[in-house]
């Protein structure tokens, strides 16, 4: 008898959990190491540091976490500007904002929807100090090109990866790429542990000091190594390391990340063969993934003529109880988007926003996924 979303029958997202995380959990209070950096932080550090192949991996309590540190780590000052679509999540500038940074908002390239690296250049000033590339749906934004504009303009490349984790741009995981490279694993994301992230650092001249800024700004993990015999601070720094339980959860679904993603990737593939037919009859558009990228299925989204039947379908599908979703208010047009400069009229980016519609997908949407397809195809 409720409002049509009590009733909801297909929820957008529902955390997939592997079985094993409360075992996990169970022995990290056992241990007797309840604050960070035991050994399932060092266990998961390692596993990312492998996978992506990064120089260091450190676990943060979120992605937004460690795009702080990343600020902090390119010394982002007042009025410094830093390069990024408008089409992303708050996160991805408040992080610089809070260092007095100015976001300078590029426009989207119209197949991945990601930071169109054609229109990077001219948006370098001398007040440039970063380009923070975001990988939209897990698919990766054109790397090559991004860390040869940032090379010979000599500012860092931050990826935000947060959707990105096992993924890869010709042949080269995402996260490995960029100077700094910040992932979510946050219950919405592939791999989760709640709330939880990690910055992965691939310069070595910044591991130290990224250990030091996670650390409260000072030098305990130098001091523990035995590598300096006073701990003290040393630089500007908070609190950004998860507790051993968080770790300990993570670590259950990190041992499983072939499996989801396998998973994952099957649904995705569902869809994408299911709306081929209406994609050639002009009803809407789907993903499109360049041949350079594999993807890790983060996301499933249609792309509708416009605002008003895009709009419709989210509101038709609700009323059958299926959960569907738009994608972001572009931060250029928010409250808060005065504190940054768009350049050029970020008309893809606008388009995008208003005809984007996301769909379920999530590990036990299998029995589900057929009347998802045929409720969408029939309200088409
Ligand atoms: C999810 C997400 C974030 C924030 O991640 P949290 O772990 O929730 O802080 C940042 N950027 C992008 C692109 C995201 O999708």
């Amino acid at each position: 008898m409720g409002a049509p979303d009590t009733m909801t029958q297909v929820p957008f997202n529902k955390p997939y959990m592997t079985g094993k995380e409360l075992w996990y959990i169970a022995q990290a209070h056992a241990s007797g190491h309840l604050a960070g950096d035991g050994a399932f932080t060092r266990r998961c550090s390692e596993w990312l540091e492998r996978r992506v192949g990064s120089q260091k991996a450190l676990l943060t309590h979120s992605c937004t976490a460690a795009l702080e540190m990343a600020a902090l780590l390119a010394d982002i000052q007042p009025g410094d500007e830093v390069i990024m679509p408008s089409f992303t999540f708050v996160s991805t500038a408040n992080a610089f904002v809070l260092r007095g940074g100015v976001p300078v908002f590029v426009d989207i390239r119209p197949d991945t929807l990601n930071i169109d690296e054609g229109l990077i250049e001219q948006a370098i000033t001398p007040r440039t100090r970063a380009i923070v590339p975001v990988h939209y749906a897990g698919v990766g934004c054109e790397m090559d090109a991004i860390m040869d504009i940032a090379r010979r303009h000599n500012v860092l490349v931050i990826e935000d990866a947060a959707q990105g984790l096992m993924s890869s741009y010709k042949g080269r995981a995402l996260g490995s790429i960029g100077d700094l490279a910040t992932v979510s694993f946050h219950e919405t994301k592939n791999i989760i542990s709640g709330e939880g992230g990690a910055l992965l650092v691939n310069r070595r001249q910044d591991e130290e000091r990224a250990e030091i800024i996670r650390e409260k700004g000072t030098n305990r993990a130098l001091f523990f190594r035995g590598q300096v015999d006073k701990y003290t601070w040393v630089d500007l720094g908070s609190s950004y390391l998860p507790g051993e339980l968080v770790a300990a959860f993570l670590w259950a679904q990190m041992e499983e990340a072939n499996t989801i993603t396998e998973r994952r990737l099957a649904l995705w593939e569902r869809y994408h063969v299911a709306f081929a037919d209406a994609e050639a009859r002009g009803k809407l558009r789907r993903p499109i993934v360049p041949d350079s990228c594999r993807h890790n299925a983060h996301m499933y989204y249609l792309l509708l003529p416009d605002l008003r039947r895009r709009t419709a379908l989210i509101e038709a599908l609700k009323e059958r109880g299926i959960q569907a979703v738009f994608h972001y208010v572009p931060l250029h047009s928010a409250p808060m988007g005065s504190r940054g400069r768009a350049t050029g009229d970020l008309r893809r980016t606008a388009d995008a926003s208003d005809s984007l519609v996301r769909l379920p997908l999530w590990l036990g949407l299998e029995e589900q996924q057929d009347k998802v397809v045929e409720q969408v195809l029939q309200l088409l």
